[in-house]
């Protein structure tokens, strides 16, 4: 399996929206990042985790993909 890299983009956890960061900037634990659409305060923590399970979904997805394509070429 080729390593894949999973974009996983961070959503403002009140409206939705997605979340255009400082990138420049490295945000850690326990910051507050604003959204610029509803200027509502996410948790970075939350955001994490929110982010992972979603990059956990795409692993999977990807895995799965993956082991089907295998499937059908043991069996032809
Ligand atoms: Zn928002």
């Amino acid at each position: 399996m080729e390593d894949k890299q999973f974009k996983i983009t961070l959503k403002c956890l009140f409206c939705g929206c997605d979340l255009k960061g400082d990138t420049e900037k490295t945000h850690q634990s326990g910051d507050m990042l604003k959204c610029q659409e509803c200027g509502e305060f996410n948790d970075y923590d939350s955001l994490m985790e929110v982010g992972l399970e979603e990059g956990k979904a795409l692993a999977v997805e990807y895995a799965n993909n993956e082991i089907a394509k295998m499937l059908k070429g043991l069996f032809k």
